[in-house]
């Protein structure tokens, strides 16, 4: 064969293999006959047609206003509601909590932990979660499965995530092996590893917490300077800033500063809730963890009697702060600390959550947007997610009530699809 006639063959087989892809990228479907929900609180979209071309959505609107290219793939969504896909805002993949679990998993390797993060990501995305933000995991085992997901290698959601957590000697969530930070130029390094491993938020933990002995709930552990000098860093390198803190103190103190977002907000105080509204600082609940439905999971894991005694002491002001919080109109995106799909009161945590917030007075609208859109301006990503609109990425779920009446209509998910594609069809 000459060369020419080599080179001819190759192009014509980079070409016959990039048609190939083309083709299968702009494969359409069209999910049919559902009611869409609409998320400013207009009226819903019934008997709907959402054409998805590729990854994204590339239509949507009454059935008869939407042509559907003749082979497109039919979904029958006749009799649900269509819902973008929800979001879990504080999930750690790997979470291991005192107790029995820690026990078992105490000489866990690095490669079964990702492993078990992996299989956490898919049931994650079955559960309906299709967007989560890591708060906190190991060995960057979630940066690696992040770019499995992304290259399509591995089922699981979006994720978005801060690495490993920034924790200080004694503080909370501290490391045995003294892979802890203390004072601003340690906290400014430790956020730039992180950040130049992948991650783009940085998680640091500025008060006490229920899961480590020592130190108070409410107390401030981390100094001004060293909450003022990480936040600073991560920022000048485009990266959010998300605190563990239950204690108003803290959580003051880093609001100055720039703070993103504040996670769980245990005793948060109505002066700070305000504070927080004025900056527009977001608050990631995290309530299920404090409150009664979680029980059983606890006992599941073995959690021993100074971890319950430090939920408990935390639940009632918890249920307040989040109260307030709703009250003074704070940016509220859901978040568990629970693993999306972890079983919890004949539903996930994910749907108990925002069925807690509704409880603590959102509206239903309000609790649905808190699992789709805030979360979705939260990350900066709400022209590509959080919503069902042309040009998002096709992120739907399918419920079978109406959301907007009730929000334990996701207690009951009936389709998944990411990114295009159905990961399950209980239709
Ligand atoms: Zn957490």
């Amino acid at each position: 064969m000459s060369i020419s006639r080599v080179r001819f063959s190759i192009i014509f087989l980079i070409f016959f293999s990039m048609s190939v892809q083309a083709a299968d990228t702009t494969a359409a479907t069209a999910i049919v006959g559902g009611t869409v929900v609409d998320l400013e609180g207009k009226a819903p979209i019934e008997n709907a047609v959402i054409l998805v071309e590729g990854e994204r959505i590339a239509a949507i609107g009454a059935a008869g206003s939407v042509g559907i290219p003749d082979g497109a793939e039919r979904v029958d969504a006749k009799g649900t509601w269509l819902i973008p896909g929800l979001m879990n805002m504080h999930v750690h993949l790997g979470l291991i909590l005192p107790g029995k679990m820690a026990a078992e998993l105490a000489n866990e390797s690095e490669a079964a932990l990702a492993l078990r993060m992996a299989v956490a990501a898919r049931e994650s995305l079955l559960a309906g979660v299709t967007t989560i933000r890591l708060t906190g995991d190991k060995a960057h085992a979630d940066l690696a499965l992040m770019r499995a997901i992304n290259k399509g290698q591995a089922y699981g959601p979006r994720i978005f995530s801060s690495g490993e957590a920034l924790t200080i000697t004694a503080g909370h969530g501290s490391k045995k092996d003294g892979t802890n930070y203390d004072g601003p130029d340690e906290l400014v390094k430790a956020a730039r590893t992180q950040i130049s491993a992948g991650a783009r938020w940085i998680k640091i933990l500025i008060s006490g917490g229920i899961a480590t002995q020592g130190g108070g709930l409410a107390n401030a552990l981390m100094t001004p300077e060293e909450i003022h000098a990480v936040i600073d860093a991560a920022h000048r390198f485009g990266a959010k800033v998300t605190a563990h803190s239950g204690s108003p103190v803290a959580t003051d103190i880093a609001i100055d500063v720039g703070l993103d977002c504040v996670e769980h907000g245990y005793f948060l105080d109505r002066p700070t809730l305000r504070k927080m509204k004025e900056h527009g600082t977001w608050l990631v609940p995290t309530i299920v963890v404090s409150q009664p439905a979680t029980e059983p999971f606890f006992k599941k894991i073995g959690s021993p009697p100074w971890y319950l005694e430090r939920r408990n002491s935390a639940g009632k002001a918890h249920w307040k702060a989040l109260q307030m919080a709703i009250e003074e109109g704070v940016n509220i995106a859901l978040g568990t600390d629970q693993l999306p799909h972890e079983p919890n009161d004949g539903t996930t945590a994910t749907a108990r959550e925002a069925q807690y917030y509704m409880e603590a007075g959102m509206t239903p609208l309000q609790a649905l947007r808190s699992a789709t859109i805030e979360p979705a301006r939260m990350l900066e990503a709400q022209d590509e997610i959080g919503s069902l609109e042309t040009g998002k990425y096709a992120d739907i779920v399918a419920v079978d009530k109406d959301p907007t009446q009730d929000i334990k209509a996701l207690r009951n998910i009936l389709l998944v699809m990411k990114g295009g594609k159905v990961y399950r069809n209980n239709l």
